[in-house]
């Protein structure tokens, strides 16, 4: 079963992205998964999403779906460069929501250093076994040395916190430059 691009029929999908429904009448994206509990014809799923969630979060799926598909999808040539993006450098994918850390208890996933009460954190997800899974959190300052790229970071993370402040984002982006310019080296166990 191919990845396939297409309008939607109805508007009752849930985009396993950002978690809203995909309107009657848009583009969405559609990536065939396969179905560990049936075989024969139900041996695969498919999961829909919106053309910028998918470039996101599953690049390879929207590059397939898209090739050959002359679907005018918004942004299609930026949508292919972010989704190239993130191939290019595979944590990109795993960058979530930007959120203040409501403890002092847990540690970046780079520098492995604890992330301080009420600082800004960005949450990661790692698409395991067909689904995507919490997988912890980050510095703002340390996504160059993680992701190896700042490259259109700040607009993925506000993608998927819409409701983040202008006045917030600015600083996120302080945070994420002064690490680009003074990376921090991985901690141990870093990955
Ligand atoms: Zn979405
Ligand atoms: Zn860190």
């Amino acid at each position: 079963m191919p990845h396939v691009v297409e309008q939607a029929s109805t508007g009752r999908a849930k985009c396993r992205g950002c978690g809203v429904a995909i309107a009657k009448g848009t583009w969405r994206i559609g990536e065939a998964v396969p179905n560990m509990f049936a075989d024969g014809e139900n041996a695969e799923a498919r999961h829909w999403y919106h053309p910028r969630c998918a470039a996101y979060r599953r690049p390879d799926a929207f590059l397939q779906a898209l090739e050959g598909a002359d679907a005018p999808v918004d942004d299609r040539a930026a949508l292919v460069a972010e989704a190239q993006a993130g191939l290019a450098h595979h944590r990109l994918p795993r960058l979530d929501k930007a959120e203040r850390a409501a403890s002092g208890r847990a540690s970046c996933r780079h520098c492995r250093t604890p992330i301080v009460k009420g600082a800004w954190r960005f949450t990661l997800t790692f698409w395991e076994d067909g689904r995507f899974m919490p997988a912890g959190y980050l510095h703002p300052a340390c996504v160059a040395g993680y992701a190896e790229t700042t490259d259109g970071v700040l607009a993925r993370v506000r993608h998927f916190t819409p409701d983040l402040s202008d006045e917030d984002a600015a600083a996120i982006d302080v945070a994420i430059a002064e690490g680009a310019a003074n990376p921090l080296p991985p901690g141990t166990g870093a990955d």
